[in-house]
């Protein structure tokens, strides 16, 4: 089962951060609200070709930094033909592993 990613949004100044913080960074505040992060664009890539302890089925993949619309910065498994700049879509998988797919909008 997959989900879409959520961040969190402060209820205060709305500056949204992931994962959630007992603080507010910018105002401090303590009440947050929960926002679908949707989609992003990658920006920075690392290919991970073994995991440890990842054992024999572990195929590797690679990690990416996206820079998602709603706002925060978050590392993502996403697959090795992905570039820089693209256009992905962010779920959570059951095992809570953030996934990051290509989106079929330019
Ligand atoms: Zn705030």
């Amino acid at each position: 089962m997959t989900t879409p990613l959520t961040v969190f949004a402060c209820g205060a100044c709305g500056h949204a951060d992931f994962p959630r913080r007992l603080l507010c960074p910018v105002c401090g505040m303590d009440t947050f609200h929960e926002v679908e992060a949707g989609e992003g664009h990658v920006e920075e890539m690392t290919v991970v070709r073994h995991r440890a302890g990842g054992g024999d089925a572990d195929e590797g993949g690679a990690l990416a930094t996206v820079h998602t619309v709603a706002g925060p910065r978050v590392i993502a498994r996403l697959d090795v033909s992905a570039r820089r700049g693209d256009r992905v879509a962010l779920t959570i998988e059951a095992n809570g592993a953030i996934v990051a797919r290509h989106t079929d909008s330019p």
